[in-house]
């Protein structure tokens, strides 16, 4: 740690987006999250909040369930904050306010407030209906978290911007164009928060304001109002922030957060984390901290983001539970100052990587899983890895020379098959099926434990069951071609001759 980061704030970022692990994991998770470092938790609620009155449909149990809240109910919101206190743990809740309103935006009954009629992730911040909306929101986040001295305001990743005919016609007659067009929004979402909780800070992510000029951004005064959370999530080689970024920032902003990732960072179907990744983002976020020191006068502290999703809609990526390894990685390697390989070899005896080693690199598969391990939830952990080996498997026999040269689409269709080598395959399949089916069961029962069935559902819907389903076809295939005996090749497709 330098003389930047000492003192600074780590906190741990939870994106319930879909994936809210239950309160009795969260009970064995913040005890470590503390022991590992961390100083609060940035809570991103999203739809898993229980919103009430006409917010009620934004939650996701009234999708799932047809009963009315989010996932959580008030007294589990409090007590997830009580569990955070105990062990020390501030909360700052996330709550978008501008873009990434999918939750908010794919109901009809808020449909209007698009900015794009099509696209449910923009908000019109020129809609009457639109900051009314957003106060009402911020407004029942804030009542549930009655100790919190920050509110994050999100508004990252605004895709469209000036683009309904309002909006249009204020970016034409403004004097900054788009930059007054959110700038104006996100003061009056702020101001609204000044206005009734003026002892709460407010975080917003940095990415629209890197284009907007100094000048514009003094004179909205915006670093009285917010402090900018700087996030990048990339190694080394890719890490960019700009080369006037923070000359920008030190004249605009006394306050500044960062924003690493630990997980959801590296692919959008990414399953179990690349620990070289996190590591090297981790490092290079020092190294500019460190290099920038003199252009910040004030060094709030860092979010380990952890995402779940990239949208909304997304698939599911890496699970919390499978991101611990990562977590402590990142957590010590920001603490230490940096990687060495004494730190690798502490975290791997605390997790309890003793036989098969803790990888930094995606590893060749398939690959040894280990038996047995120190944090809560690493059987879920140990069964990605094991659906990973048994993919892996299932992608180099369907992928094989063999399947190509005895079995493909042309020879199912034209039903000229040699039972000897079908009657192979279907051994193959039928091991194969066996394989997946015990894969799904091991996780359906751990992913429960952990999370809210509908992550289960899912995974097995989206991962397990279109393998599952395409190895039980070529099985029924290969049977069904045995069945026939053997054909002989169909003489009017046979090409016997060349034009010359
Ligand atoms: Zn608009």
């Amino acid at each position: 740690m330098d003389v930047l980061t000492l003192g600074s704030q780590r906190l741990i970022h939870l994106d319930m987006k879909g994936a809210p692990p239950r309160l009795s994991y969260l009970d064995k998770l913040f005890p470590l999250l503390r022991d590992w470092g961390a100083t609060g938790l940035l809570i991103e609620w999203e739809d898993t909040f229980p919103y009430t009155d006409d917010l009620s449909l934004l939650g996701s149990r009234s999708e799932h369930n047809e009963s009315i809240g989010g996932f959580y109910t008030i007294e589990e919101v409090n007590q997830i904050q009580d569990l955070a206190t105990i062990n020390s743990l501030s909360v700052i809740p996330l709550i978008q306010t501008f873009g990434h309103l999918e939750f908010l935006l794919k109901h009809s009954k808020w449909r209007s407030l698009r900015e794009v009629e099509n696209y449910p992730s923009s908000m019109c911040p020129s809609h009457s209906d639109s900051l009314p909306t957003i106060r009402k929101i911020i407004t029942q986040i804030i009542k549930n978290h009655p100790n919190i001295q920050y509110i994050h305001i999100g508004a990252d990743e605004v895709w469209h911007m000036g683009l309904c005919p309002s909006c249009e016609r204020r970016v034409q007659t403004c004097k900054n164009g788009k930059a007054d067009l959110f700038l104006e929004h996100i003061m009056n979402v702020a101001q609204f928060i000044k206005d009734h909780y003026p002892n709460l800070k407010i975080i917003i992510w940095d990415d629209m304001l890197r284009n907007i000029d100094t000048a514009v951004l003094q004179e909205y005064n915006l670093g009285t109002l917010v402090e900018p959370m700087v996030w990048h999530y990339n190694p080394m080689e890719t890490f960019s922030l700009g080369p006037s970024l923070w000359d920008k920032y030190s004249n605009v902003f006394p306050n500044i957060w960062i924003g690493t990732a630990f997980k959801g960072a590296t692919g959008c179907t990414q399953i179990v984390p690349v620990h070289r990744h996190h590591i090297s983002n981790h490092e290079t976020w020092l190294a500019e901290l460190n290099s920038n020191v003199n252009k910040i006068q004030n060094f709030r502290g860092c979010a380990f983001t952890g995402w779940s999703r990239y949208d909304h809609y997304a698939l599911l990526c890496e699970l919390l539970p499978c991101a611990l390894p990562s977590l402590a990685l990142c957590l010590k390697v920001w603490l230490n100052g940096g990687y060495n390989t004494n730190l690798l070899k502490s975290v791997s005896k605390m997790l309890g990587y003793i036989n098969v080693p803790l990888s930094l690199e995606p590893p060749i598969r398939p690959t040894p899983i280990p038996t047995e391990l120190l944090f809560p939830g690493w059987q879920i952990l140990v069964g990605m890895e094991w659906f990973l080996n048994t993919k892996y498997r299932y992608k180099s026999i369907v992928e094989s020379d063999q399947l190509d040269a005895w079995f493909n689409s042309s020879q199912i269709r034209k039903n000229y098959t040699n039972p000897m080598q079908i009657e192979r395959f279907i051994g193959i399949f039928t091991d194969l099926l066996f394989e997946v089916s015990s894969v799904e069961k091991y996780l359906r029962v751990q992913l429960d434990l952990v999370f809210n069935t509908n992550v289960g559902d899912e995974f097995i819907d989206s991962r397990i069951t279109p393998i599952k389903e395409h190895i039980k076809q070529l099985k029924s295939d290969c049977e069904l071609q045995v069945s026939r005996g053997v054909q002989p090749y169909p003489s009017v497709n046979r090409v016997t001759s060349y034009p010359s």
